[in-house]
């Protein structure tokens, strides 16, 4: 990875080149900033350009044997470690390591939650034993990073360990990496990329040298865009929010037409309290997988929102795309203070109740209910 190779946020790369052009390499570092933020990318840019054998003053030259390795994921000296799910008892982030090269290489802005759901929507965690010694992992014949911390670095003068989303390591876990940042072994630089620092231990995250990624701004979105797919005439780049990855995903897949088409029948059914149709709706909902249905609820409640913003803000506002910014402008007017929170937390239950494999059929149609009440409630300052 190069760092122009991520779009944009020069002053950042900047800041970077600069500690490191005054030789201000720190061995334990977070990149760290909203979720949607090129983070990883540019820890995996950073760690190739100290370890270029040919940089220039502003990008490492992907050609020398250090980049090459690097440019495919795979030189001895770089330790990417990130949540997985545990199939054994052992299992840790090396298991994984084919499916997460491809997972990141086909689109290098993924975000955690893109992750969890390549990994089958399930919530994965990073395992004490990632830090533990080959001894404590009965089933691994294979060096830990622990027994590899040890011993000297391969190749490289600078040995990487990158630990991708550390606000989702065990207790434990964040324990054993303690005891390795407060003696960090020789010629290694730990990189923690996490959009939520405040959720690692405080004695760990005292320790880290930040570097803050922000999000995109709206109008870099739109060039990113126009740059790669031509004009954005549904409006993506503003529903994106700043999320260089949401705004990939949204540009390529049909679901958001297919989101807003579904809720759109479902309100407008709820409202007429056509319980015959809504029954036929509900049938065809529940034969969606979880992952559909989930996505569904959330987007009920980003349109709820955005019919507050709508009705209490300022419609500039709104972060949708232009289809969806037509419905909520007529929408919004069935959405008032008594009802928004009731239809809220109705939403935000039932996505809690479909996480316990209740039956869909059933949620779906008790849902219903219960909006066609709500969407009836009308506000007191009417
Ligand atoms: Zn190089």
């Amino acid at each position: 990875m190069r760092f122009n190779e991520i779009f944009a946020l020069e002053d950042v790369k900047k800041e970077l080149l600069n500690g490191i052009s005054r030789n201000r390499i720190a061995h334990s570092q977070v990149f760290t900033g909203p979720k949607g933020s090129p983070k990883i990318a540019l820890a995996l840019a950073y760690a190739q350009y100290i370890n270029c054998f040919n940089k220039t003053k502003t990008d490492s030259c992907n050609t020398c044997n250090s980049c090459v390795k690097y440019s495919k994921l795979s030189h001895p000296d770089l330790h990417i470690i990130f949540p997985v799910i545990k199939t054994s008892k052992c299992t840790r982030s090396v298991d994984y390591l084919p499916e997460w090269r491809n997972f990141f290489t086909s689109n290098i802005y993924s975000s955690l939650d893109e992750w969890s759901n390549f990994m089958g929507d399930k919530n994965p965690f990073i395992y004490t034993h990632e830090f533990t010694s080959t001894k404590e992992c009965v089933d691994s014949s294979r060096l830990t990073l622990y027994n590899k911390l040890a011993l000297k670095n391969f190749e490289s003068k600078y040995r990487v360990v990158i630990i991708w989303g550390p606000e989702k390591m065990l207790k434990i876990a964040s324990n054993k990496l303690l005891k390795f940042l407060e003696e960090p072994p020789e010629g290694t630089i730990f990189l923690l990329v996490s959009d939520e620092i405040n959720n690692l231990l405080p004695t760990i995250n005292s320790r880290l040298q930040k570097t803050f990624v922000p999000k995109y701004t709206e109008s870099e979105l739109i060039e990113f865009y126009t740059q790669k797919f031509g004009p954005d005439v549904h409006g993506f780049s503003k529903k994106a929010d700043g999320d260089i990855s949401y705004l990939l995903s949204l540009q390529g897949s049909t679901q958001e037409i297919e989101l807003l088409r579904d809720f759109t029948s479902w309100m407008r059914l709820c409202f007429k309290q056509d319980f015959l149709k809504l029954t036929n709706w509900v049938v065809s909902i529940s034969k969606r997988n979880v992952i559909y249905q989930k996505k569904l609820l959330n987007f009920a409640i980003s349109i709820i929102r955005n019919s507050l913003i709508n009705n209490f803000v300022d419609n500039k506002m709104l972060l949708t795309s232009t289809d969806e910014k037509e419905f909520v402008l007529k929408f919004s007017k069935f959405v008032n203070e008594e009802n928004s929170i009731l239809l809220i937390l109705e939403f935000e239950n039932s996505i809690g109740y479909l996480s316990r494999n209740i039956n869909a059929k059933i949620l779906f149609f008790e849902l219903s209910l219960q909006i066609s009440k709500m969407l009836r409630i009308k506000s007191s300052k009417d």
